[in-house]
């Protein structure tokens, strides 16, 4: 084999495809499908993989590789084929896909190492031998120098000697900040009493030192009083404080004992459940399972117990949670059930760590990961099961390119393993839900909680009659009267602010209503500046009333509210509670979530004030009481998934009262108490959910019944941006057939951002065989176009935020 097939490392859509280049003889035995190498390419040296080798090529004059950068393939074969059905399946550069399915770490900046391997001795010129002899490891480049690369990487092959990466990583060490009180307390209280004009500011820092007489990290005085850190420095200056930094560790499960836990005894139902999932395992099929079950009904201890059939087998378990470092207890119960079988890839690793994890899983060192999306990439040989826990959760789709889904890659990675994809949720989306119901994917259920309390008493709070009764608080009496008694009882709460970044829709405070799309089912948004609302889907826009159209009240008006308010209102309604908020703001730091949610469960704080980042996962035996503060927020979003995001997120939140011994409650305040996404979910019933969600889709055309396309387009000149997308629903109207339905042109839900005007159009279809070859034609066209104009232009198949 002397030449080879290389994806070079050229972003643009002229380069997307293989280009052959000859292999160097002293590389011959080197060179391997799935290795990154270096190649000549317009004058420049680029990266570049090779997805092929073969003695003959069509090209004659081919260039030469310069030099292979990877000792082991980084692509195996099946990861191979997987990139290129994600590219042609997500419409990106198969460069992207291949680059997408490997640690942040192959990217960065690494120094390779080698040492010796026990044999390898004999083997070795003298030079080298010696000197690894002498010295445990020595860099790559310096064994170089000796022998010569060619021979390096024929002593990998054959084993004598072993390559160590090792990232060069700045993030490696965490420093965290902290101001001490500069001197003891008598001359600081001295000090203070003498110091002049100190700001509001300062002085309640200074009040909180005097009150606990410690260092304090930046951090924990954010998170107590918002962004203080000026104030901290001016304090230093003027010598009442001093500021320090201490290293601290980062990865939150590194130095932690997890307790060893045996599987239980199932109980009936999940023996129903496990079995058709076993005997997938034990006969090497693939299916598609969806496990419903309500929280805590047991789905975890399936997980496990399927797992543990697969490690049995000699098998490999890739496992998905949503986000890890919301839900920390997950990791805890997978390695306290594998222990050290189990890699964790969670967003708290450095990119050094994640590469360790890694390697880990390619060294076939552990038999498990658990992980985010990307996780689905592990790249395992020999996969006996998959599992995609909250299945419903969008995280799963990565909404930047390459958006793609990670239950479609493991539905992809199972077929080529024959072994079961599970998917597992309290609240399927409504797409899996539906295919379980025509058989293309196997229900399971488990119908229980495993405690045998029954779900937690919820309660709907009518908003709008709260304002009658002349309370403007964000609290009804209820919720405050429940708070109180949990207060004094030594009870915890949780509180749900529900809140969507972007969405300000119309309300009327009176009577809820709140203004819809004529044509689309819609919430329309409300555009400050020129004071209008509009709808993203179809372009449908008028002024802002001043009267609500449903009963004429002047109390209309759009809504939006942050968790800082409410934080404000709380110390204002209730001094004595301590509150701990999680927000973005709150959590942006590394390692932030596990640390507050971990001072939660110490009962450092009473209330739990956030958003929906803590509906997920919690599982504390104190919280007794979940409030719901704004049930409608995420209801009124331009999105038709707004409902089902409305009762998942209700039904996930109330799961999280009472799952031990204390009883639960849930108080859920709304200004549409009758709105069926709200009353089903207080009594937590999916399946009559499922059939009204797919009444409305059905005959709003929108998935599962309809597939969904949405394309966008943006640029600081609007008329460009206009004029773009219009030429591009010509062209679609063209070729497409007329069973497809095509929206817009229309103002893109977030209208302008960056300055950068936003157009998008949707395309609905059910089976339309050429469309990915029409897109792919869009995008051509448009990638020719774009160094001139700059206009950019996102394609995104089954898109989950329509924003
Ligand atoms: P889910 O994942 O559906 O929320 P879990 O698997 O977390 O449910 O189960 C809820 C609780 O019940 C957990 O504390 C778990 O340890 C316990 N549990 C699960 N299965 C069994 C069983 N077969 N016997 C006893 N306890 C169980
Ligand atoms: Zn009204
Ligand atoms: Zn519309």
């Amino acid at each position: 084999m002397k030449i080879a097939s290389v994806i070079v490392d050229v972003p643009t859509y002229g380069t997307n495809k293989p280009f052959d280049y000859l292999i160097p003889e002293k590389w011959e035995d080197v060179i391997q499908r799935g290795m990154r190498v270096i190649v000549p390419f317009s004058g420049r040296r680029v990266q570049g993989f090779v997805i092929q080798l073969k003695d003959e090529s069509t090209v004659s004059e081919l260039k030469e590789i310069v030099e292979p950068m990877d000792v082991h393939p980084v692509l195996n074969d099946e990861l191979l084929h997987l990139g290129n059905k994600l590219a042609d399946e997500t419409l990106c550069l198969t460069l992207t896909a291949y680059q997408v399915m490997l640690p942040p770490a192959l990217k960065a900046k690494y120094e390779k190492y080698i040492t010796l391997n026990e044999d390898g001795i004999r083997h070795l010129p003298d030079s080298l031998g010696k000197l690894l002899l002498e010295k445990e490891e020595i860099l790559w480049n310096e064994g170089e120098k000796l022998v010569g690369a060619a021979f390096l990487y024929k002593g990998v092959k054959k084993g004598w000697i072993d390559v160590r990466y090792e990232v060069k990583d700045k993030g490696r060490k965490k420093l965290v900040e902290y101001f001490r009180p500069a001197m003891d307390r008598p001359p600081f209280i001295e000090n203070v009493s003498s110091a002049s004009r100190l700001g509001k500011v300062q002085k309640l820092l200074i009040e909180f030192y005097l009150s606990d007489f410690r260092p304090h990290s930046t951090s924990e005085l954010t998170n107590r009083f918002g962004n203080v850190r000026g104030s901290l420095l001016s304090l230093e200056r003027i010598g009442l404080l001093k500021k320090e930094s201490f290293e601290q560790y980062r990865d939150p499960y590194q130095h932690r004992v997890f307790a060893k836990t045996t599987p239980l005894p199932l109980t009936v139902d999940q023996k129903r459940a496990i079995h058709p999932i076993i005997q997938t395992i034990e006969k090497n099929i693939h299916r598609v399972f969806l496990l419903y079950g309500i929280t805590g009904s047991g789905k975890t201890e399936i997980y496990l117990q399927s797992i543990q059939q697969v490690i049995q087998k000699g098998k490999e378990a890739i496992v998905l949670v949503p986000e890890i470092s919301l839900t920390p207890q997950m990791v805890e119960r997978f390695k306290g059930r594998f222990g050290e079988k189990v890699a964790v890839l969670h967003s708290g690793l450095s990119i050094g760590e994640k590469y360790d994890e890694w390697r880990k899983i390619q060294r076939k060192e552990v038999q498990v990961v658990v992980g985010a999306r990307s996780a689905i990439f592990a790249p395992f040989e020999n996969i006996g099961i998959i599992i995609i826990d909250e299945e419903h959760e969008t995280t799963y789709k990565q909404d930047e390119t390459p958006r793609y889904h990670a239950r479609d890659m493991a539905i992809e990675r199972g077929k080529i393993h024959r072994c079961p994809v599970l998917l597992g949720s309290a609240t399927p989306s409504l797409e899996s839900f539906a295919r379980a119901q025509k058989g293309v994917y196997q229900l399971l259920t488990l119908e229980k909680r495993m405690n045998e309390k029954g779900l937690p008493e919820v309660e709907v709070v009518d908003m709008r009659e709260e304002l009658r009764k002349g309370n403007r608080s964000m609290f009804s009496e209820l919720l405050l009267e429940k708070m109180m008694e949990r207060l004094l009882k030594g009870e915890q709460i949780v509180l749900l602010l529900n809140r969507r970044g972007y969405s300000s829709f119309v309300m009327c405070r009176d009577c809820g209503n709140v203004l819809q799309c004529p044509n689309c089912e819609i919430s329309l948004t409300y555009h400050k500046v020129s004071n209008e609302v509009k709808c993203h889907y179809c372009g449908y826009e008028t002024r802002t009333p001043n009267e609500c159209p449903t009963c004429g009240s002047e109390h209309i008006r759009f809504f939006g509210s942050g968790t800082q308010k409410v934080e404000e209102e709380l110390g204002k309604l209730l001094p004595e509670a301590r509150t701990i908020r999680m927000d973005v703001d709150t959590t942006r730091k590394k390692g932030a979530h596990e640390k507050l949610l971990e001072a939660f469960q110490q009962k450092k704080a009473d209330i739990l004030l956030g958003t929906q980042m803590i509906a997920k996962g919690l599982d504390f035996p104190n919280i007794t009481l979940v409030g719901v503060l704004t049930a409608d927020t995420m209801l009124h979003i331009p999105d038709f998934r707004a409902s089902e995001k409305t009762f998942q997120l209700l039904t996930q939140v109330s799961g999280r009262a009472g799952r031990h011994e204390l009883p639960g409650e849930v108080v859920i305040q709304t200004y549409t108490p009758e709105h069926y996404s709200i009353q089903l979910a207080k009594n937590q019933d999916y399946r009559q959910f499922y059939l009204r969600e797919m009444g409305i889709r059905k005959n709003g055309q929108y998935p599962p019944y309809y597939y969904l396309v949405q394309i966008q387009v943006s640029h600081d000149n609007l008329q460009l941006v206009v004029a773009t997308m219009e030429k591009i629903v010509r062209f679609l109207r063209a070729r497409l057939s007329n069973r497809v339905l095509i929206l817009g042109p229309s103002v893109a839900p977030i209208a302008k951002i960056k300055n950068k005007y936003r157009y998008q159009c949707l395309i609905k279809y059910k089976k339309e065989p050429n469309l990915l070859e029409v897109l792919r034609k869009v995008q051509e066209m448009f990638h020719r176009n774009q160094n001139q104009k700059g206009v950019s232009i996102t394609i995104d198949l089954n898109p989950y935020t329509l924003m």
